[in-house]
């Protein structure tokens, strides 16, 4: 049996019955299918914080392998979903006041390039409760990459603890909080791994924040927060969302 774990979400690990025959090529296999992986999309496993690389490790036998973490990466992509933006309609998200800070402070650290990093929470009482922030990388002025393996190395650090990754966050330097194309297929990929998963947009400028997240072919936003305005400690979102 091999475990794999997912980089978002509560991290429960899918099962996978090992027989001497499967190779990496094969459970590779395995996952695209059950997560029906796109082509601009790729399944990233990690072993010990290292990357599997499938060429070079092809015909690597599973059963040599414990734990693995799963993430997804988005390749540069023509591939374009079209969604209407809704507001959000049942249950709850929350973030402390202090994480957003933190997050917006990675922002205003870098004038001159977008940041990315993960949201670190738990469902709880039936609210996404983000508790945390981690940064994970710094890119130019138009995107930033986060990394499947640092993100994949996130989850498994925070494997035996309350807390997992359930979202992320990435600032913009022009057009406001708005999702581009690119943010929406890796926010597409995310919830392929964990459903829940929300996606922060920072826009530094406006000091804006707005969280979202797709459902049903459509882009819907969770919440919007003016950091200009004072927050009281947690800011919740009260068009509550779909959790379920
Ligand atoms: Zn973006």
């Amino acid at each position: 049996m091999v475990k794999i774990f997912p980089a978002f979400g509560n991290p429960t690990p899918l099962r996978l019955k090992v027989h001497p025959d499967y190779t990496l090529d094969y459970i590779t296999q395995r996952l695209v299918d059950f997560l029906k992986i796109d082509a601009d999309e790729e399944v990233i496993l990690v072993h010990q914080g290292k990357k599997l690389n499938l060429k070079g490790e092809k015909n690597l036998r599973v059963q040599n392998i414990d734990n693995l973490t799963l993430c997804i990466g988005v390749k540069r992509t023509n591939r374009r979903v079209y969604l209407r933006k809704k507001l959000a309609e049942s249950k709850v998200l929350q973030i402390k006041e202090e994480v957003l800070k933190k997050c917006f402070t990675h922002a205003q650290k870098y004038v001159d390039k977008e940041v990315g990093g993960l949201l670190i929470g738990e469902v709880a009482e039936d609210k996404l409760q983000i508790t945390n922030s981690v940064a994970i990388a710094e890119g130019d002025s138009v995107s930033v990459d986060l990394d499947p393996v640092k993100i994949a190395n996130k989850a498994e650090e925070l494997r035996n603890g309350k807390n997992y990754v359930v979202g992320w966050y990435h600032s913009h330097l022009r057009n406001g909080t708005s999702m581009s194309m690119r943010d929406i297929l890796t926010q597409l990929a995310y919830q392929k791994l964990y459903p829940k998963t929300v996606a922060l947009i920072i826009d530094r400028a406006k000091k804006e924040v707005e969280f979202f997240r797709i459902e049903a072919d459509q882009l819907i936003s969770l919440m919007k927060i003016l950091l200009s305005k004072p927050m009281h400690g947690v800011a919740i979102c009260l068009r509550k969302y779909p959790l379920t």
